[in-house]
């Protein structure tokens, strides 16, 4: 099991997304976007893998501390915009925008049990763009032509009053962006850690 290989790795992690009070928001999302690939490098043999920047596909962490869930979503911006350039005209800059605020509510895309109380806290939308040529396994397509592709980190962080009910995680994120086809998920709670695979069709896992 990939899980295993990777245990090394996940109390790090978790220490990581809850030190957020000594260690800045960015430097703690590196990092954390650094861990995780740094996972999926690990437990590449074992199981297939999506590739670092592969339209279509994107990379999901939830790791929980009591009443506190920290979530974290590492995908191509074409999976988000539909294009992956810098807006070019009054049109696309208010998809970009209508895109950026329907990402920050957490609450529509991320649906825990009822029971569990949630609310999300905060969410934070960052944009990276790739050098030219900096591309590690892009699939050639028309976003090349315009300068490289662009990442989006996306964090959320809900906190749950009745913590010992939130054990499934509904996404919605699928129906919101079309592009959004398949997403690994890394999870490590109060109650386990592994490791799932989502799509439109399947958007519940347990955990
Ligand atoms: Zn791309």
């Amino acid at each position: 099991m990939r899980i295993l290989q990777t245990a090394d790795a996940l109390p790090a992690l978790y220490f990581l997304l809850f030190s957020r009070q000594v260690i800045p928001m960015k430097k703690v999302l590196i990092l954390t976007v650094a861990l995780a690939n740094s996972v999926y490098a690990l437990a590449a043999d074992e199981h297939r893998q999506h590739g670092a920047h592969e339209h279509g596909a994107a990379k999901l962490m939830l790791a929980q501390d009591g009443k506190d869930f920290q979530l974290s979503l590492d995908t191509p911006a074409f999976n988000i915009y539909g294009f992956e350039h810098q807006p070019e005209n009054s049109q696309q800059k208010e998809l970009v925008a209508n895109a950026n605020a329907l990402l920050k509510q957490g609450e529509e895309l991320f649906l825990f049990p009822k029971d569990a109380q949630c609310t999300l806290q905060e969410a934070s939308v960052e944009t990276e763009q790739h050098e030219q040529g900096d591309d590690e396994d892009h699939d050639g397509d028309e976003a090349e032509e315009h300068g490289g592709h662009s990442d989006l980190n996306v964090a959320w962080h809900f906190s749950c009053a009745q913590p010992l009910e939130a054990k499934t995680l509904t996404l919605t994120i699928f129906d919101a962006f079309d592009n959004l086809k398949d997403l690994d998920v890394e999870y490590l709670t109060d109650s386990g850690q592994g490791a799932i695979e989502l799509s439109p069709e399947k958007h519940t896992f347990k955990f």
